[in-house]
């Protein structure tokens, strides 16, 4: 008897998230990641739910994900990290850009473009904001198989023109929200999906909600989408 309490005390600890401050933005407000799902992951998913502070639609996805995954194991072999915000100062601003002016999408270093400003000022130089840092240090420490980071308002998955592709096409099905055919040509500079797939060879891609506030039911259907996904990729 007393063995199985302590196996039953020890699953359940297995399976309450693990919370980590992962670093600080320019205001130094903290990060934070939580770890849920299977401790033993193989195939590791990480969830940004807001990289522009006035996109919040994706924060209320992560909320649910939370929620699904809170003391349960989850999908076998697979381990969820999800950041409600990497960019704190922004989401509470709320303001696209940090509170340095810099727009965190562009500020990562794959095909950095320093020529851009106003509404994409991509910084003075190369993952020159702590945001940016901070995403590129949990990535490498983690090594993610998969990334998904939620914006608005085009009201759709944007399937990048390479081998993620496909994975972004049946996350679209999963999700309902579609790519609006093809693949996305844009190349968006110093983006943190482009850095994610060129450096650590994750299967990296954005999806956009439309604008305002989604209804309930659509963001269950993320959360959803989500697990589901890294299921069919495990
Ligand atoms: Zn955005």
């Amino acid at each position: 008897m007393l063995l199985s309490g302590v196996t039953l005390a020890a699953s359940v600890a297995e399976a309450a998230p693990v919370r980590q401050v992962i670093g600080h933005s320019a205001l130094d407000r903290p990060i934070t990641s939580w770890r849920q799902g299977d401790p033993e992951s193989e195939f590791r998913v990480l969830v940004v739910g807001s990289v522009h502070g006035d996109e919040r639609q994706g924060m209320r996805v992560v909320s649910r994900l939370r929620q699904q995954l809170a003391g349960r194991k989850g999908p076998k072999r697979i381990g969820i990290w999800t950041v409600k915000s990497a960019n704190p100062d922004g989401t509470a601003a709320n303001t696209r850009k940090n509170a340095r002016g810099v727009d965190l999408n562009r500020n990562f270093p794959f095909r950095w473009d320093g020529s851009l400003n106003g509404g994409y000022n991509s910084g003075p130089r190369p993952a020159s904001e702590p945001e940016t840092r901070t995403m590129m240090r949990f990535s490498r420490r983690v090594g993610f198989d998969l990334a998904i980071w939620f914006h608005q308002p085009w009201g759709r998955t944007l399937a990048p023109c390479n081998r993620d592709r496909q994975w972004a096409l049946l996350y679209a099905r999963l999700s309902g929200l579609g790519t609006g055919g093809g693949c996305d040509r844009s190349r968006y500079p110093g983006s943190a999906v482009s850095w994610q797939h060129h450096t650590d060879g994750t299967t990296a891609f954005v999806v956009e909600f439309g604008p305002g506030v989604q209804p309930r039911a659509v963001i269950a259907r993320h959360a959803r989408a989500v697990i589901r996904l890294a299921k069919r990729m495990d």
